[in-house]
Parts: structure tokens; sequence; C-alpha cells
């Protein structure tokens, strides 16, 4: 039995989600202390009691501690059970984290899974849908990981009730994974949407995000649309496209914020990704980091930040599994990062 302290480095949800994933892979079972004990409202929330559910479900585990609020978790897992399966987080809780966390255990089994998640798809702090189909996606087919997903509907902070699917095929073995230089950039894709407001607030953030790019001598693509959702939200997004690599980030609408701002923000953390020369940006890696360590493979990439949940997700995997994993720059600072399973 493992023993994980959920208060170290970052201390936040994704310490149990990637504990989770690789119990469920190993077969190692572990208790989680003092769970996401950094966040203010420390303990198991909905999206994190889900996580655990959907997983004890997926692998037959003998659990302990799941209930909202919990600060500590036992999981004994079992063998992986492909198949059909729906989950309700039951708040605007975020559905890709959730995807992301049983999607890796369910794509090393025989056969092909659905999953199909309610909760928020489009919330603060965690990647939207958009990021996961337009950009994650992307670098899972280059890992080997054969995912298919689909909006059904958006869910918005505060309310929720988005829903998505996913479809999982088995892994299949591919090269190692090296992302050092971005190369040149091709180019740049925007997406600009709303749900249950004026179509107009998309335009406006369309028009300051394409503003603030041509300013730097930049041209975007701009696609405008409408989502459905059961609450107002809006979004923007940029994808740029480079040589070797591309980086994605987006921002969300809230209340009071003017649409000019939220393109501001996406337009702002892009165009600092590209003062430096990494080649992919800091959300992706820290997502990036269990996958690569499941692929069996080895792997060397920039990253524009070295966050804290790259260095907590680090320790949690080395938790598990025997792998080298070198970070070659200090915390908040651009880095090169090499990964290889030890024999
Ligand atoms: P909590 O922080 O409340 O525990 P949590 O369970 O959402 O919540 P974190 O440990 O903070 O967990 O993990 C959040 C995940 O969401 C990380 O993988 C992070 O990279 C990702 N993420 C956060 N913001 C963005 C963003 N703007 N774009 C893409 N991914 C993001």
């Amino acid at each position: 039995m493992l023993i994980l302290d959920g208060s170290e480095g970052e201390g936040g949800g994704q310490i149990l989600r990637t504990a989770l994933s690789l119990s469920a892979l190993t077969g190692v079972p572990f208790t989680l202390k003092n769970i996401r004990s950094n966040r203010k409202q420390p303990g198991l929330k909905a999206q994190h009691l889900t996580a655990v559910t959907a997983m004890q479900q997926i692998c037959r585990a003998n659990v302990q501690g799941a209930t909202l609020n919990s600060p500590e978790v036992i999981f004994i897992p079992q063998k992986i059970q492909p198949g059909n399966y729906h989950w309700d987080i039951g708040t605007a809780g975020a559905t890709t984290l959730l995807l992301q966390t049983v999607a890796y255990p369910l794509s090393f089994s025989k056969s092909t899974s659905s999953i199909t998640i309610t909760g928020g798809t489009h919330v603060p702090w965690s990647p939207t849908f958009d990021f996961l189909e337009k950009h994650w996606l992307l670098f899972m087919r280059r890992l080997g990981f054969e995912f298919s997903l689909k909006l059904v509907q958006a869910g918005f902070f505060p309310q929720g009730g988005g829903k998505i699917i996913g479809n999982i095929q088995p892994f299949q073995t591919r090269e190692n994974f090296i992302c050092i230089k971005r190369g040149i950039l091709h180019k740049i894709q925007a997406l600009s949407a709303v749900s249950n407001l004026d179509i107009e607030i998309a335009r406006r953030q369309a028009h300051q995000g394409q503003r603030r790019l041509e300013q730097q001598g930049l041209s975007v693509e701009t696609k405008i649309e409408t989502m459905k959702a059961p609450s107002p939200g809006t979004t923007y997004l940029l994808l740029a496209e480079f040589e070797n690599s591309q980086v994605c980030y987006f921002s969300l609408g809230a209340r009071g914020k003017p649409a000019e701002q939220v393109a501001n923000e996406t337009v702002d953390t892009f165009l600092n990704f590209m003062t430096k020369a990494a080649a992919i940006d800091e959300h992706l890696a820290d997502q990036l980091l269990l996958p690569l360590a499941l692929t069996g493979k080895a792997a060397h990439f920039t990253i524009h930040k070295i966050t804290s949940h790259f260095l907590t997700n680090i320790k949690v995997i080395q938790a598990f599994k025997k792998i080298e994993i070198v970070v070659n720059s200090q915390p908040d600072q651009t880095g090169e990062v090499f990964m290889k399973p030890v024999e």
C-alpha cells in the first residue's frame, strides 16, 4: 500500500487523479491523506469524488473514504473492465479532468470503451472541451492513444449541465516523443463562442483578439459560434500551429467581465508564450506527463513554464512507476525535460 500526501507541492486534485489512474494500471493500492489540503475548501469535491467512484467502477476497486469533503481515500484496485460508462458529476466540476483520468487506464484494455460524462465542460482552472478536442487529442495520437470526443452540450460555471462523450480505443505503441524546437509559426486559429448570450459578444471577443494579434504583425482565422448549453457563457481560444508543435490558450467569460478582457487574457498568455523558445505550453505540459510515462518510451521536450502542477505530477508518477524524469530548469522558468523508463 502506497501512502501519499495530498498536501505536497501543488496540493490540488491532480494528485488524486494521477494516483487513481496509476493505481488502476499498476494494481498498486494507495492511501491518499490530506486531500487537496492547499485549497480553500479541502477534501473531495464532486469532481474528485466522481473520479474515485468512476475508477472504482472501472476496476471493481475496494474503496474507503469516498464521501463528499473526505480528507482521505483508500483505494485497492482489481482488474480494469472496458465497457460503456455514464457518470454525472452533479455540479460544474470538470468533465474534462474526469475524462483524462479514466481514459488512460481504459486505453490499456484490449477492447473499446465509451464514456459519457455530465458536468462542467468550460469551467475555470481546468482544460475546456475545446482545449481537449483541438489540442490534447493531437498529442495523444502522437503518443499512441486513440481517443475521439464529442460535445453534446456545453456546461459553464456555476450551472454545469454539459455533456461529453469519449470513445477510447486500445493503445498502440509509437516512437519516442521528441518535441524540442517548435519551428516556424504556420497559422493561428481562434474560436470565439457564446451560449445563451448575444452573438455580438462573440464578435467583440473575436475583433479584439484579431486587433491585438495584428498589432504584433500576426494574422488569425477566427470562427464565431454559438454553443448549446443550459446556461450563459463565453469562451475565446487561440490555437497556434507551428512546424513541429502547437499551443493552445483560452479564457472564459464571467458576469461583469467585458468581452474585450476575455480576448485580452487569451492573447496575453499566448504572446507571453511567444517571448520564449519552448515547444509545449505550460498546461499541456503537466497533462502530458502521465500519458508519456505510460508509453514505455523515452521523451525529450521543452516547456514554456515549469509549474508546481508539473513538478507535483512527477512525484506522484514516480511513486508508482520506475521512470527517470530530469527537468533542466527552475520553477516558473522555461525548461527542457527528459523522460526514460527504468528497466
Ligand atoms: P483543485 O485545484 O480545486 O484541487 P482540480 O481538481 O481542478 O482542482 P488541479 O490539481 O488544480 O485540480 O488540476 C487542474 C488541471 O487543469 C491541471 O492539469 C491543469 O494543467 C489544468 N488546467 C488549469 N487551467 C488550465 C488552462 N487554462 N488550460 C488548460 N489546462 C488547464
